[in-house]
């Protein structure tokens, strides 16, 4: 079996030889009470999982597609409604891949699985030349024989690994690169318009899998086997998110909140606010001339204890 050390989380577990057993199984506990809430408020709150759904969750062996299915377990388990799971992992047949780890692990679960062999190593290995960012076309790969397999097993929503952190990335790289505000959606139809792909880890840091996946000790594959480097535009995102959340706390959390609270009149898409017949209505707005004021300061940059304290 490979397994690989998972990346450090920002805030490093403690070992037994620092804290108390009683101790780590509290933080632990907190832990997974906290992925319960989040991921249970993100299915709620975008409506993801239905009653008679069958969720196909896809697992590819890394730190987050585990931790997804762990916990989609567990609220499978307390859920009002009923709904399948059923693990799906594509084997792409990279050099190295330990075919054994995911089917060790899922019969050990007892829960439906289906391991798909397609050789999309190969395919792009042939197609993309050497030295070429080769993600792009295998995960174009990787998608259709997905929304197939799906078909296949019958199931009505296809489950994703990609947490926060990655939703912020793709915001970014979105931005900075392609000159387009668009993130990575929570919930979104399939491109064959026969699915819909969920993204229940969507509230969930990083760091926060990261930790779990210590804590269950899931048998990591490496991501790498295919030989291509991270992404470099991405690993630069990620690196600028991290300094800030050092420098600025609550700076990136406030970002994310603000994906969720779009103003398209102040924006400048004329697509999505209509400008053009924007016409007077001679009607106060209520509470007065708001349109020109800024926002106040979100509570969990400065928070409302500190100004009380100021101005005393
Ligand atoms: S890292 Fe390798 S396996 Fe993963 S998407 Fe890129 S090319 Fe495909």
């Amino acid at each position: 079996m490979q397994v690989i050390s998972i990346p450090s989380p920002s805030k490093p577990l403690q070992t037994s030889s620092t804290r108390s057993p009683e101790k780590i199984a509290y933080e632990n506990n907190k832990l997974h009470k906290r992925l319960c809430r989040l991921v249970g408020q993100a299915i709620g709150d975008f409506n993801m999982i239905e009653d008679g759904d069958k969720v196909m969750v896809c697992l590819s062996g890394g730190k987050d597609s585990y931790a997804l299915l762990d916990i989609l377990m567990t609220l499978r388990e307390r859920a009002p409604i009923n709904f399948e799971i059923v693990a799906v992992n594509l084997d792409q047949k990279q050099p190295g891949f330990p075919e054994d780890v995911l089917p060790t692990y899922l019969d050990k679960l007892g829960i439906p699985y289906h391991i798909e062999n397609q050789d999309t190593y190969s395919i792009v290995k042939r197609l993309v030349p050497e030295g070429k960012t080769t993600c792009s076309l295998c995960s174009r790969l990787r998608r259709g024989i997905l929304y197939r397999v799906a078909d296949e097993l019958g199931a009505s929503k296809i489950a994703l690994g990609h947490h926060r952190d990655d939703i912020m990335e793709t915001f970014f790289l979105n931005m900075f690169f392609g000159g387009k505000l668009k993130g990575m959606p929570a919930k979104l139809q399939s491109d064959d318009g026969r699915h819909i792909v969920i993204r229940p880890l969507a509230y969930v840091k990083e760091a926060d899998t990261a930790r779990y996946a210590e804590v269950k000790q899931f048998p990591i594959i490496p991501c790498n086997l295919c030989g291509s480097q991270e992404n470099l535009q991405r690993k630069h995102v990620k690196q600028l998110m991290r300094e800030w959340d050092k420098q600025h706390p609550g700076r990136v959390d406030n970002i994310f909140s603000a994906l969720s609270t779009v103003v398209p009149s102040h924006l400048m898409d004329k697509d999505l606010f209509n400008f053009r017949d924007l016409k007077l209505t001679g009607e106060a707005i209520a509470n007065g001339d708001i349109a020109f004021d800024e926002e106040p300061c979100a509570p969990s940059i400065v928070p409302l204890s500190q100004y009380e304290s100021e101005s005393d």
